[in-house]
C-alpha cells in the first residue's frame, strides 16, 4: 500500500517538476500549472480509457493493459479478480463434464425433471430404454412422450415408490422406474431394465408348475393304491403300519403339490375386479370353520369365534378362503389340545381385520419376519408332523398383498401367537386391480 502512494507521489513529484520547467520557458505559473496538470489529467484519462477498452473487450488475463500506482494496483485487483472467476469457470466446467460423462456411463435412463414435470436433461440410456433424446426434448413435458397409465399416476402422486412398467419402446422391455426428489423443485427419473430377471423368475415359475403338475398325476396313481391297499381286509399286519405311513407321505406330497400350484398360480397374474365379490364374513367364517371341523381338524381344541354384525369385505372368496383356512389351520399345528383358539373379524375404519389368536409354541422373534418365506420352518421336524408345507404363509402374504392388505403377526414363545390381515373393504382400484394389463 505505501508503495502504491510513493509512485504516485512520485507522479506528482515529476508533474511539479514538469510545471517548474514551463515556468522557466514561459515565465507564467498559471499557464504551467494548467499544463502540468493538464499532461496529468491527459495521463490518466488515457489509462482510464485503456482500462475500459480492456474490460469491454472481454477483459481477457492474456491482454491485460500495463500501469503503476493507483491505476495499476486497481488493473491488478481486477485481474486477479478475473482469473479467480475463469478458475472457478473452468472446474465448474470440468465438474459438469464429469458428471455429464460419468451419468451417462450409467446404464439406467437417468432424467431430471423440474417442477412442471419437463425434462431438463436426460442421458444416452433414456432413449434406448424410454425413447426420450437428452438434446431433442428438453423442455418437453413428459407425461406428453411416456403416456402409460401407471407411469403417469406416479408422477402426479409425487411418490418415491418404485414401480414396473413395460418400456415405451418395446413391449417386450420390462422397465424398474424410481422417481426421486432431489432439491425442493427437481426430481430425477431412474429407469432400468428388468426384463433379464423377469424372464428367469418367468421360468422358474414355469418350471414349479410344470414340475407340479407333472407330479400330480403319478401321486394320486400311488395314493390310490395305497388306500386301496389299506382297505383290504388280508393286508398283512407286518404291511399296515408301513401303508399308514405312506399314506401320510402321499398326502403331505399333495398338500405340497397343491400348494406349490396355488402360489404360482397367484404369482402369476394381479388380481382382476371381476374375481371380486361381496362377501358376508359372518356367513364366510361359518363355513370356513365348518369345513376345517367336517376335517375333523379342530375337534381338539375349543373355538371361539366372533364377526362384526353385518361386516362385508369385496374380495375373492377362493383366495379369502385360503387366508382364513392357512391361519386358522396353522393355529390348530401349534398349539396343544384343549387350549382355546379366538378367531375373529372386526371393522376399523375403511378396513376389515381378520385375526386368529392361539395359546400355542409361539414364536421367538427374529423368526417372524422371514415365516412369509417360502419353506420357512421355525422348526421343520414340527412342521412335517403336522402335516405342513412351509408355503401356507407365503400364500397367506401373495393373498393380502393382491387385496391391497397387510399382515401383522404379534407372538411370545410359550404364551400363543396373534395373526391379523387387514384388508380395505372397499373394492381395489383400477390399477390395483391389474384391470390394466
Ligand atoms: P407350515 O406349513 O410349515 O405351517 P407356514 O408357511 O404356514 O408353513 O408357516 C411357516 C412357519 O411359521 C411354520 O413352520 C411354523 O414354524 C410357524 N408358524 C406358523 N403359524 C404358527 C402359529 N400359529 N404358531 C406358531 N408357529 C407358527
Amino acid at each position: 500500500m505505501y508503495n502504491l502512494w510513493r509512485s504516485e507521489l512520485l507522479r506528482l513529484l515529476l508533474v511539479v517538476f514538469v510545471i517548474g520547467l514551463v515556468f522557466q520557458v514561459v515565465g507564467n505559473w498559471l499557464v504551467a500549472v494548467i499544463i502540468g496538470f493538464s499532461g496529468y489529467i491527459i495521463f490518466l484519462l488515457y489509462k482510464l480509457f485503456e482500462i475500459y477498452h480492456w474490460l469491454n473487450q472481454g477483459g481477457k488475463t492474456d491482454n491485460v493493459p500495463e500501469g503503476s500506482g493507483i491505476l495499476g494496483h486497481i488493473i491488478r485487483l481486477i485481474y486477479r479478480h478475473k482469473k479467480n472467476i475463469e478458475e472457478s469457470n473452468e472446474l465448474e466446467k470440468a465438474i459438469t463434464r464429469q458428471f455429464n460423462e460419468t451419468i451417462s456411463a450409467i446404464p439406467s435412463a437417468t432424467i431430471v425433471l423440474n417442477q412442471h414435470n419437463e425434462i431438463d436433461w436426460a442421458n444416452y440410456p433414456s432413449l434406448t430404454l424410454l425413447g426420450i433424446n437428452g438434446q431433442r426434448d428438453v423442455g418437453i413435458k413428459i407425461d406428453l412422450l411416456i403416456r402409460n397409465h401407471t407411469f403417469v399416476e406416479h408422477l402426479y402422486q409425487h411418490s418415491n415408490e418404485q414401480f414396473e412398467m413395460t418400456s415405451p419402446v418395446s413391449t417386450d422391455m420390462t422397465l424398474a422406474i424410481q422417481l426421486v426428489n432431489f432439491s425442493e423443485r427437481k426430481r430425477l427419473l431412474i429407469a432400468h431394465d428388468i426384463s433379464p430377471h423377469i424372464a428367469v423368475q418367468r421360468s422358474r415359475k414355469t418350471f414349479i408348475a410344470n414340475a407340479s403338475h407333472e407330479l400330480r398325476t403319478p401321486l394320486t396313481v400311488i395314493a390310490g393304491y395305497l388306500d386301496f391297499m389299506q382297505s383290504e381286509a388280508d393286508l398283512p399286519l407286518s404291511l399296515q403300519r408301513p401303508v399308514t405311513k405312506a399314506i401320510e407321505q402321499s398326502e403331505n406330497m399333495k398338500s405340497l403339490i397343491n400348494d406349490l400350484l396355488a402360489l404360482s398360480k397367484l404369482e402369476d397374474n394381479t388380481l382382476k375386479s371381476k374375481e371380486l365379490s361381496e362377501i358376508h364374513l359372518d356367513k364366510h367364517l361359518e363355513q370356513v370353520v365348518q369345513t376345517l371341523e367336517a376335517g375333523g381338524r379342530t375337534s381338539a381344541h375349543t373355538l371361539y369365534v366372533t364377526v362384526d354384525e353385518g361386516l362385508t369385505l369385496y374380495a375373492s372368496q377362493k383366495e379369502l378362503d385360503s387366508v382364513c383356512f392357512n391361519l386358522i389351520n396353522n393355529a390348530v399345528k401349534y398349539s396343544e389340545p384343549e387350549t382355546t383358539i379366538t378367531i375373529s373379524w372386526r371393522k376399523s375404519g375403511r378396513y376389515a381385520i381378520f385375526s386368529v389368536t392361539d395359546e400355542g409354541i409361539g414364536i421367538a422373534p427374529e423368526h417372524i419376519q422371514h415365516l412369509t418365506e417360502r419353506f420357512y420352518r421355525v422348526d421343520s421336524g414340527r412342521s412335517r408332523r403336522v402335516g405342513g408345507t412351509g408355503l401356507g404363509l407365503s400364500i397367506v402374504k401373495h393373498i393380502v398383498e393382491r387385496h391391497n392388505g397387510r399382515m401383522e403377526i404379534h407372538s411370545r414363545v410359550g404364551e400363543g401367537s396373534t395373526f391379523s390381515v387387514i384388508l380395505p373393504i372397499t373394492p381395489l382400484s383400477r390399477t390395483n386391480s391389474g384391470d390394466s394389463d
